[in-house]
């Protein structure tokens, strides 16, 4: 499955999907509306062979929690608990996050989390360039789908594909970026933290600059 074929199957699903599913007075997407197109973009992913990385994975890891949160994280890739699972954020990165998730006043399953890539690349080496960008169609469309209110981008990866820079983390974070007309925040990525405790406190700035626009 090439990067093109992707996009043109995505386009696809999308004119046929919950686009023409739109609902009542507010012309909302309905929640199962929603639902069923992550479940056939999840279908996708779990079939997908558009990098390298498929070879090598034992579960595509698509996400979790809810499909009509208000706030997504976005993370790197799967790491070793992730692929052997199937879901994103479950090792020991992912326990962090649950408290950082937790110190906002949110429920775990409350917020939405899914990766820039699906597959583990192999001990944990960055993502390749080619990878993200046969990647990237599916969280567009997780995107799309989940439609949330803030985006939070976990680490330099995240932060930069979704940001189109090359900028560090330090540079980025603490301020408000946009993604396609969503007020994203970029903040460092608990893997990160686990080694650099001592960034915790920037970090929480951030959490708490997203917590107070959620009240909003
Ligand atoms: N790190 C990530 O970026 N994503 C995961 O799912 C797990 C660890």
């Amino acid at each position: 499955m090439d990067a093109a074929w992707l996009r043109k199957r995505l386009e696809l699903e999308k004119l046929m999907g919950v686009d023409a599913l739109m609902l009542g007075p507010t012309q909302q997407p309905a929640d199962a509306g929603v639902a069923l197109e992550l479940g056939a973009v999840q279908e996708l992913v779990a079939v997908c062979g558009g990098c390298r990385l498929h070879q090598t994975r034992t579960h595509t890891v698509f996400a979790r929690g809810d499909p009509r949160a208000a706030l997504m994280f976005v993370g790197e890739a799967p790491g070793h608990e992730e692929d052997v699972q199937g879901y994103p954020f479950v090792g020991p990165a992912g326990k962090l996050l649950d408290r950082m998730i937790a110190a906002m006043g949110l429920e775990r399953d409350e917020v939405y989390v899914a990766n820039i890539l699906k597959c583990r690349p192999p001990g944990n080496r960055d993502p390749r360039s080619d990878e993200i960008e046969a990647c990237f169609p599916f969280l567009q469309r997780q995107i799309e789908l989940v439609a949330p209110r803030i985006i939070c981008t976990l680490g330099r990866p995240a932060s930069n594909t979704l940001l189109h820079t090359s900028a560090s983390m330090g540079s980025l974070r603490g301020r408000w970026h946009s993604f396609d007309g969503i007020p994203l925040m970029p903040t460092y990525h608990p893997a990160y933290l686990l080694r650099s405790p001592g960034q915790k406190r920037k970090t929480w700035e951030d959490l708490k600059m997203i917590a107070l626009a959620l009240q909003k």
